[in-house]
């Protein structure tokens, strides 16, 4: 199966997409990627999930990439004694560690850590930044606000905290639990909420230890103001925009979008737009205008991949969005203005045999019009270099390593098969012109470029461009 686009799609399964026969479907209809949230669900849930797509990639004979989102250090009131309760503007409102439900006067706060980073002028913003309260004055086990805008508050409400650096560890009790058993169903990405320095992913990936790629979400002010350090260190990075939009006033975040998308790109990390992409989706069988530009506008501008969150987990028409948004790539690539568009924001190449041998193959398959461009990888490295070419012609992975093709699903333009190494240079070229071939991206007659590493079979070593013809199959 070959797309007909090079952005990639992540689905979220949930609810409303966890029989094999919907995952399948999803597949089918252009989910490259699948997201397991951690925020919702169980593990007996999640497992099932993961045995159906393996056992789905298995007959498809595509990889198929997972995705493990950890809930991160979301911080949450505690609960009410008789419900939900009205916080009318200007009153006064405590936030504290006693555990008794509370009412209309306080309420517990049970993350000792933010109390302490509290101080007289911080903003609480409260249920997806609905309600704001301002502190007056603050101990290390209290906080006394004012409802700057009141409104209705009940049990577990989220409450984010923009501008303060909470000295919290990158992962709760619940992370590493949740971490631990993702790796041990074999995921290929894990992703990390509510990052605030680099530091909390050096830590993460300490864990991780090589057993899935580190996906860095953005959605904090202060790792928008660390980003660079972030990108640095991660594997591939998220715009979050749900949180973001809610920490982050919300007319800044096209700009940090656009931000995000070009750093990454520069940096040749992997980067994902997140939330509400077609989110009046979840209970309609069609997007609105402005959705549909929103996804267009991230395709524009590069990035890898578009997510959609409770469209394909919680939604009525999973089927419908995941579809819609395969279209909008589509459509949007075929722009005669896409491709330029693209090119005006190549970033400048790295003094790198492998970021030379992939310009040159870019340029060597587009002056000639060849049908692909096919790379040779182990670890995926020279395939991330090729893919941050965002180049006109399909570049197709071949890779020993089945791990290396999940996780590469995820990236702009690369078609990933799993087969064994090239032991010489005859098979190198056959082997490339019989896979361009089969997985349909060439015809007898048309030219592909292949890129290399001499001696076969070490990583880190590309250093061949060679261009053949696709004979009679
Ligand atoms: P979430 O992350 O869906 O896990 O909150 C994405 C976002 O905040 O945009
Ligand atoms: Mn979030």
């Amino acid at each position: 199966m070959r797309r007909l686009r090079k952005t990639k799609i992540i689905a979220t399964l949930g609810p409303s997409s966890s029989s094999a026969s919907m995952i399948e479907a999803l597949h089918l209809a252009g989910a490259d990627v699948f997201r397991l949230n951690f925020s919702h669900g169980d593990h007996k849930d999640h497992e099932e999930r993961v045995d159906t797509i393996r056992a789905l990639e298995k007959n498809s004979g595509r990889p198929i990439g997972i995705l493990a989102d950890l809930q991160g250090p979301k911080i949450r009131l505690g609960t009410f004694k008789d419900g939900p309760v009205l916080l009318e503007n200007d009153a006064m409102f405590r936030l504290d560690l006693d555990e008794t439900p509370g009412d209309k006067t306080r309420v517990s706060l049970p993350h000792p850590a933010v109390l302490e980073s509290l101080e007289e002028g911080s903003i609480l913003l409260l249920d997806d930044g609905k309600l704001k309260l301002t502190v007056m004055e603050a101990g290390t086990d209290f906080a006394d606000c004012e409802v700057t805008v009141g409104g209705k508050i009940s049990d577990r409400k989220g409450v984010n905290i923009p501008n303060a650096l909470v000295r919290m560890s990158p992962l709760t009790d619940k992370d590493r639990k949740d971490l631990d058993f993702a790796l041990s169903l074999g995921v290929d990405w894990v992703a990390l909420s509510f990052v605030q320095r680099p530091d909390d992913i050096a830590e993460v990936k300490k864990i991780v230890a090589g057993r899935a790629a580190v996906m860095a979400k953005i959605e904090k002010p202060a790792a928008v103001e660390a980003l660079d350090g972030i990108i640095d260190l991660a594997d591939a990075i998220m715009v979050a925009r749900g949180d973001l939009g809610v920490e982050m006033p919300i007319q800044e975040v096209p700009a940090i979008q656009k931000k995000i998308i070009s750093r990454a790109r520069e940096a040749g990390k992997p980067v994902v737009v997140a939330t509400q992409m077609l989110e009046s989706m979840i209970a309609a069988p069609v997007p609105t205008r402005a959705e549909v530009t929103d996804v267009a506008n991230a395709i524009y501008d590069g990035t890898d991949a578009v997510m959609l969150s409770a469209e394909s987990a919680a939604g009525e028409y999973p089927l419908e969005a995941v579809s819609m948004m395969n279209d909008i790539a589509e459509v949007t690539e075929k722009d005669p203005m896409y491709q330029g568009i693209i090119d005006s924001k190549h970033g400048t190449l790295e003094a790198t045999t492998a970021d030379a041998i992939s310009a040159a193959a870019t340029q060597v398959a587009s002056t000639i019009g060849a049908a692909s461009v096919v790379t040779y990888t182990t670890s995926g490295s020279t395939a991330l270099r090729a893919a941050r070419e965002r180049g006109k012609t399909p570049v197709l992975v071949l890779t020993p390593s089945l791990k290396t093709a999940r996780t590469l699903a995820l990236v702009w333009g690369l078609h990933c098969v799993h087969t064994s190494d090239a032991k010489n240079f005859a098979e190198m070229v056959d082997k490339a012109c019989k896979i361009s071939f089969a997985e349909g991206f060439t015809r007898p007659g048309d030219r592909v470029v292949i890129m290399a590493g001499v001696p076969f079979g070490t990583p880190g070593s590309t250093n061949i461009l060679r261009i053949a013809w696709v004979g009679e199959q």
